[in-house]
């Protein structure tokens, strides 16, 4: 590994006055920051006023949707009739679970183990190095599960932990955001995430200053996108599933078995495809604040894992025909979304590999050329597409009595709408005329002739 993060410009920033002490070096580089900075003046997300509304409805919704996922009534839009007790939101052995778990993925993620991939090259000219490792964490995962489980560990219990295990996750990603923005006015101005650097505290705090805080070669940001949230989601449903087990006599239900099954499939897909993430806008473009830490620690396990949660308090029955239907569904929201997020990586990565040599593309000022053609050329996001495919997918298992299950088809909607929007933008900054004639050729985002 190439010093601290493998940044030059980071070294460099570290030959301040040793006698200085630390506040007043904090202080002064600061405001040499302010100074040569790239600022972000076009703010996203509303703003200050946005992010701060965010930054208190995200924890809200978390826990409206928790509780009312196990009330009777399972009503989204009514507050649930009664209210634990202050006590059920916390406990100490929650925190210590969750604390575990973050030790065990990061020492799973330590493990020298499968290749090591340069990412994309950052402002100052370098590349930082990735492990690309996820998949094999998440088989020793499950063989420690397994074995767990072979010796008595009651996995089936956890569901009644879900509350404080979310506060805890939620604390915690409140704190690692608080430390990541204190610990961006320490590295230089080119280490600095293009839209996380307003000026303002709030919007900062939220976006994330530093593109890719790291200490030595673990990089954070990394680190928190696909595996403690992600497998923690797995594991989540998975217990849910052990717990539905116990209660009908040892064997899930067909619905929980499709939830459970769908989701693994995208958990192990995104794992399996790890080196992928580093083409994505959360690594190349968002610096590492708020947004993505409570999304990854707090968000994606807790909210995702809704469906099996619903079903474990709202069985429901499937008829054979139409899980075949549901199973079809998933299948071709898959083929699309991965198609399409392995078409353009392997694009970006090799142009020249022949899976993507012979497609189409229109050369761009900055040497970078755009997929004209093949999933590329049916929409603009494609991927998004799939994704969305596969989200409805995996909640119409959950019937259709209730609303809570397709909050996560409502939400992503919303979040990819929104997600694309970014990108273009971003795309025509980066790429001007030629972005335009991306988009007169592929009129069409993400639904074709529709939107
Ligand atoms: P993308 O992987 O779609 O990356 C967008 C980038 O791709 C653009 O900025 C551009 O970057 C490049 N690109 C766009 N058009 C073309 C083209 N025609 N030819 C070549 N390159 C192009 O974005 P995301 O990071 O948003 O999504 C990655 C995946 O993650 C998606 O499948 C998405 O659905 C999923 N996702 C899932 C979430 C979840 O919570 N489940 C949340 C967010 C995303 P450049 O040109 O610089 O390479």
């Amino acid at each position: 590994m190439d010093g601290l993060d493998g940044r030059p410009g980071q070294a460099r920033g570290r030959t301040q006055p040793g006698a200085l002490c630390l506040s007043l070096r904090l202080g002064f580089r600061t405001m040499a920051h302010q100074q040569t900075s790239p600022r972000s003046d076009e703010l996203e997300f509303g703003g200050p006023l946005g992010t701060a509304a965010m930054l208190l409805l995200l924890p809200v919704v978390l826990f409206h949707l928790l509780l009312t996922c196990h009330s009777g009534p399972c009503s989204l839009l009514s507050l649930p009739s009664e209210l634990p007790p202050a006590s059920a939101f916390w406990s100490p052995w929650a925190l210590l679970l969750l604390l575990l778990w973050l030790g065990l993925q990061a020492t799973l993620y330590l493990l020298p183990m499968g290749k090591v991939s340069e990412g994309r090259m950052l402002r100052d000219k370098s590349h930082l190095r990735y492990p690309i490792n996820g998949f094999r964490c998440l088989g020793l995962t499950a063989l420690l599960v397994g074995l767990g489980l072979a010796g008595g560990l009651p996995l089936g219990s956890l569901p009644e932990l879900l509350l404080p295990l979310a506060s805890a996750a939620a604390a915690i990603a409140f704190i690692l955001s608080l430390l990541l923005y204190l610990k961006s006015f320490t590295v230089p101005p080119s280490a600095l995430a293009p839209g996380g650097n307003s000026g303002n505290i709030v919007y900062d705090f939220f976006l994330g200053r530093e593109l890719n805080p790291r200490f030595g070669s673990f990089d954070l940001k990394y680190f928190c996108e696909l595996r403690p949230g992600m497998i923690g989601w797995a594991l989540i449903n998975l217990a849910v599933l052990l717990r539905e087990a116990e209660r009908h006599g040892g064997r899930p239900s067909l619905a929980m078995g499709l939830v459970n099954a769908f989701q693994l499939v995208y958990v192990v897909d995104a794992l399996w495809n790890e080196e992928a993430i580093l083409t994505t806008m959360d690594i190349i473009h968002d610096g590492f604040g708020f947004m993505l830490a409570f999304g990854d620690l707090a968000w994606v396990p807790f909210t995702y894992s809704l469906q099996a949660q619903f079903l474990l308090n709202h069985p429901q029955s499937l008829e054979l025909p139409v899980a075949g239907a549901i199973c079809l569904l998933f299948a071709i929201g898959y083929f699309i979304f991965r198609g399409a997020n392995t078409q353009k990586n392997t694009f970006r990565r090799n142009p020249s590999d022949p899976s993507v040599a012979g497609l189409e593309t229109i050369p761009t000022a900055t040497g970078r050329r755009l997929l004209v053609s093949g999933w590329w050329g049916m929409v603009r996001h494609p991927n998004y597409l799939g994704d969305l495919i596969m989200a409805l997918a995996w909640s119409l298992p959950c019937g259709v009595t209730h609303l809570l299950p397709y909050f996560y088809v409502v939400y992503f909607t919303i979040l990819l709408v929104h997600r694309e929007d970014r990108d273009e933008r971003q795309c025509l900054q980066k790429y001007g005329l030629a972005w335009r004639e991306y988009c007169t050729r592929v009129p069409y985002r993400i639904v074709p002739y529709i939107y």
